[in-house]
């Protein structure tokens, strides 16, 4: 008998129909003689319209009372889905984060997972239920709030749970058959992904693929649990996320991240130290930052620029504008209109010349690199952002296509 996490996405449960659909996954796993636990996302957008209800009320909600509102949107669904289990005839309960014991950092809206006690998710399976729990929210011991793990957080809610409950695997359905090589939605192409390697897996999360939260897949990598993404609504057998692949690709895959913006701190005094007291405010303020760059110094002074995600501007350049008086710099600027172009495959590693050959690509194609960051398995680009679809198209082509 296997043990199989089940995680469903917004949209696979977006409206009583599709909770059927998903009840019948449910059931059909169930029935093959697996023991089942489920982890749901809230319904459709839900989420996205209690942030804009909220935002009609306040600029500033207070984010303890954010989690207590976005954590009720998971509940909604893993209730609706149990009463139609149960009227199904199948015995099954549903469970908050923080009744199933999945136990949190205090950090509202950012939490991180720490552990999992799961003792009522263990009896349910001793029992032969089926567990339904709310994805993406956890509870804090010291604070005994309730904490909501980031956008996208019941994946890594299913997977930390699959990996605690050691279980056989984890299975995330979502509403496209799998990984791509890269957005089917620019790429008409585009090929779906039979099996990725974690590493490569978790740099197309971190760099913009967004079917798997990159949280999700380090604790896939961490505790060696396989991760299936697949479809609710077709067949397809979906992409295998694990430790090691049949073939080694050169490179896996393109993405792109248009929601980033790029921050210049101008003319800092060039001196021992001066970069960690720059980023430490911005780590201290849970600012993701991401590419960094620092110019050559003129004249003992240095502009610093990094990319961080644009929904934090507002927050960035208040802690920029603050340093800037404080280290005696020139000010500080932001622009919104990069896009971020990357390559990524585990074969690059032993393959020379990747890199050259992206840059000419680029280069042929009129496009401007302004930032440039590598990993052994990555190379990413930031571009304008008027020129994304091209870049994205053009390494397709020559990289996947050809
Ligand atoms: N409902 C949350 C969100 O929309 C968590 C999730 O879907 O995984 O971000
Ligand atoms: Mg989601």
């Amino acid at each position: 008998m296997s043990l199989i996490i089940q995680k469903f996405g917004g949209t696979s449960v977006s409206n009583s129909d599709s909770l059927k659909t998903v009840a019948k996954r449910i059931t059909e796993c169930k029935d093959a003689g697996n023991e089942v636990v489920v982890v749901v996302s809230a319904m459709g957008s839900s989420t996205d319209e209690l942030i804009e209800l909220a935002s009609e009320l306040s600029n500033e909600p207070s984010p303890r009372e954010m989690d207590m509102l976005l954590s009720a949107g998971e509940r909604i669904t893993m209730s609706l889905l149990a009463i139609h289990l149960n009227n199904l005839g199948y015995e099954c309960f549903s469970l908050t984060g923080s009744q199933a014991g999945i136990i949190t950092s205090s950090r509202h809206g950012m939490a991180e997972i720490e552990e999992i006690t799961g003792e009522r998710v263990k009896e349910g399976i001793e029992k032969g239920k089926i567990v339904i729990v709310a994805g993406f929210q956890g509870v804090n011991k010291e604070t005994r709030e309730i904490t909501t793990l980031g956008r996208g957080g019941s994946d890594a809610t299913a997977v930390a749970l699959a990996a605690s409950l050691k279980a056989d695997r984890c299975e995330i359905y979502t509403d496209v058959d799998g990984v791509y090589s890269a957005d089917p939605r620019i790429i008409k192409e585009a090929k779906l992904i039979d099996e990725i390697t974690y590493d490569e897996m978790l740099e197309m999360a971190s760099s913009g693929a967004r079917v798997l939260m990159s949280r999700s897949v380090e604790f896939g990598r961490r505790y060696n649990v396989p991760i299936i993404v697949k479809s609710t609504f077709t067949n397809n057998k979906g992409t295998i996320v694990k430790e090691k692949t049949m073939e080694e690709a050169i490179v896996r895959g393109v993405t792109h991240n248009d929601k980033e913006t790029k921050f210049t701190l101008f003319g800092v005094p060039d001196q021992p130290g001066i970069a960690g007291k720059v980023f430490s405010p911005l780590s201290e303020g849970g600012i993701i930052v991401d590419m960094i760059v620092q110019n050559v110094s003129k004249d003992s002074k240095t502009d610093i620029s990094f990319t961080a995600p644009s929904d934090q501007k507002e927050e960035v350049m208040k802690i920029l504008t603050e340093l800037s008086k404080e280290l005696d710099a020139e000010g500080a600027d932001s622009d919104i209109e990069i896009g971020r172009v990357s390559i990524i495959g585990a074969g690059m590693k032993a393959e020379s010349g990747v890199a050259s050959k992206m840059f000419s690509i680029l280069g042929k194609n009129k496009i401007n690199i302004g930032m440039i960051s590598t990993s052994p398995i990555r190379i990413s680009c930031v571009i304008p952002k008027d020129d994304m679809t091209k870049a994205i198209e053009a390494l397709h082509q020559e990289f996947i296509s050809k």
